[in-house]
């Protein structure tokens, strides 16, 4: 980019935009990177005090012809955040939590709500977002609605777009408005206002009924698809959902500048079951037959992982302890209003198990501590895998860990939370 464009475009952020412009050395090297394997210093980066400073922030690029790309935590793991463009951060001012309606479980967030944040904000309503990342303690709502995250909790609540209900979105036009499920009716409406919205939902509806047929039959139909735009979410049968359409569109199509989120319950009580099998792909054979149980949450592990977190010193030999012998282990959480509910669910899991020929070794965690514990461990996994230590080569996350000698056998235990 020509020094003296650069030069017009910060001042022009600066004097436009109610936030921190940054475009000194140490700034652009501290975005170069999110946690993947890519660097790309950005052109520049504004961290706006307020949503309407983040639309003028975009107003500017626009008027220079500079690509934006907006930032949560930075946590995505495939360069999502890395770009020559100004990058957007709004996990510093803009994440208020901006209505909460209880009863129709609903929450208008801003995009730089970090997601423990807002369940602790939720919690005395004992509401949640579904979806949970590994890095809840860090990620945000918009980083999630860019990536349509999921987590350990996919097995009960989906991904992303399946909790977002409306979105409020910004073009880089500069085009302000929410979207999301259309009628017939509603399209009739916008298009007959006319403007930029109107030629926007006719070229989406163009777009859609060029390839119906396609969209219909070439989507693979698996739960955790989140590569592509999310287009099947534009089909009739699914109410012409513009919201659920942008999600997974990783700040390549709007900005999110609010967005509506359809909470679930906080369970009462929860009990894990880990599962222990001879290694990982016989762990993962099994998940079709547990996932029958309706699990909460649903993880596996190997024993290159454990070992790994071992040396990171991220699992203590207690939480170790706790799982059943095996190299490979599946995570099982259930719920319930009370112990017994969320026990039973657990024990008519593990007695279904034991009827079969490949029987696992099970444990029953019923100590909460414990449970957190051994779900860090899993969290951590990618962390460790990536960094093994002692490993002088720079590593990455999804670099292959070099191979590791299979866990020794272990003794079993049980706990619940
Ligand atoms: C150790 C580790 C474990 C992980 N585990 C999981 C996991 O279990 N499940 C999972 O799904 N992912 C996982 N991830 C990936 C990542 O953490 C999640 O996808 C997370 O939700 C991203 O949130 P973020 O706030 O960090 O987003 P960012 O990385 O900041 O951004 C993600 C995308 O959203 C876009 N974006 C951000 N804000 C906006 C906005 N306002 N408007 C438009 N676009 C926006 C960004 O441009 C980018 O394209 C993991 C990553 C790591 C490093």
């Amino acid at each position: 980019m020509a020094v003296g464009t650069r030069n017009e475009l910060h001042e022009d952020l600066r004097t436009h935009v109610d936030g921190e412009v940054r475009f000194d050395a140490g700034s652009l090297a501290a975005y170069a990177h999110d946690s993947s394997n890519y660097r790309q210093p950005p052109i520049g980066v504004v961290v706006p005090r307020t949503i309407e400073a983040g639309i003028e922030a975009v107003a500017a690029c626009h008027a220079h012809r500079v690509p934006v790309l907006s930032r949560g935590g930075g946590t995505s793991l495939a360069g999502q955040c890395c770009n020559e463009a100004v990058v957007i951060d709004w996990s510093k001012y803009c994440h208020r939590l901006v209505s909460l309606d209880p009863d129709a479980r609903r929450a208008v967030v801003e995009p730089g709500a970090c997601l423990d944040d807002l369940n602790r904000e939720l919690s005395g309503h004992r509401l949640m977002v579904g979806p949970r990342p590994s890095t809840h303690d860090t990620c945000t709502i918009g980083g999630m609605i860019g990536n349509n995250s999921c987590g350990a909790s996919a097995q009960a609540y989906g991904k992303m777009a399946d909790s977002v209900a409306r979105l409020e979105v910004l073009t880089y036009d500069g085009t302000r408005m929410w979207v999301g499920p259309t009628s017939g009716e509603a399209f009739d409406q916008i298009v007959a206002e006319g403007g930029r919205r109107a030629e926007i939902y006719r070229a989406l509806r163009d777009l859609v009924d060029g390839s119906m047929a396609l969209i219909r039959t070439r989507y693979p139909d698996i739960p955790r698809r989140v590569s592509g735009y999310n287009l099947d979410a534009l089909l009739p049968e699914r109410g012409f959902d513009v919201a659920r359409a942008l999600v997974g569109s990783e700040s390549t199509l709007v900005t999110v500048l609010r967005a509506e989120i359809e909470l679930v319950p906080v369970p009462r009580r929860q009990s894990l079951v880990v599962l222990g099998y001879d290694g990982i792909v016989a762990a993962a054979d099994a998940v079709p037959d547990v996932a029958e149980h309706e699990p909460l949450a649903l993880e596996g592990m190997d024993a290159t992982l454990l070992d790994l977190a071992k040396e990171h010193h991220l699992a203590s030999e207690d939480v170790v302890r706790d799982l059943p012998d095996g190299a490979g282990w599946l995570m099982v959480r259930f719920g319930g209003d009370t112990a017994e509910e969320a026990d039973g669910k657990a024990r008519a899991l593990i007695d279904a198990l034991n009827t079969s020929e490949r029987s696992p070794r099970c444990a029953f965690v019923d100590d909460p501590a414990k449970e957190q514990k051994l779900w860090r461990v899993r969290e951590a996994g990618l962390g460790a895998t990536a960094y093994p230590p002692g490993d002088p080569t720079p590593t990455r996350a999804g670099r292959t860990p070099p191979s590791r000698p299979a866990c020794s056998a272990r003794t079993c235990a049980g706990s619940r939370s």
